[in-house]
């Protein structure tokens, strides 16, 4: 059954292993935590410094069971966030960026911004919410 959460999401997999060699070959890293890649450093943290339509930069990003982050200690920080978003990836598999993509546009014209009223977001910061709250009581 996990195996195939890997293959539904493997055509955003696919985009975020393009990464590998780009981070390894510019001093970056990379580590599997709980199922799930994560590269940072070097390549990816200049992708993600200059290549997102942000301000500032972007701490991490998901795509499939693949997460970029800017560094080690960041991707420490929004590891629960981020796997929420992998678990998203598992449900809605090749329309993920599709499904993001109309989220942001339907928050945009509610005036909740693109980025902090995206369903997705929302529901990964309460993801996050509630890991933050099973790891204080136990
Ligand atoms: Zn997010």
């Amino acid at each position: 059954m996990k195996l195939l959460r890997y293959i539904w999401a493997l055509p955003n997999s696919i985009l975020g292993l393009i990464f590998v060699p780009l981070a390894l070959l510019t001093s970056g890293g990379m580590e599997i935590v709980d199922g799930v890649l994560e590269i940072h450093g070097g390549f990816v943290k200049w992708f993600l410094k200059h290549c997102l339509p942000f301000r500032g930069y972007v701490g991490a990003l998901t795509l499939g069971h693949v997460v970029l982050g800017y560094n080690r200690e960041i991707l420490s920080v929004y590891r629960p966030h981020e796997h929420a978003h992998v678990r998203q990836y598992e449900v809605l598999g090749p329309i993920f960026l599709p499904v993001y993509l109309l989220a942001s546009i339907w928050a945009m014209l509610r005036g909740r911004g693109a980025y902090q009223g995206n369903y997705l977001e929302r529901r990964a910061r309460e993801q996050q919410l509630l890991r933050k709250q099973e790891n204080i009581e136990t």
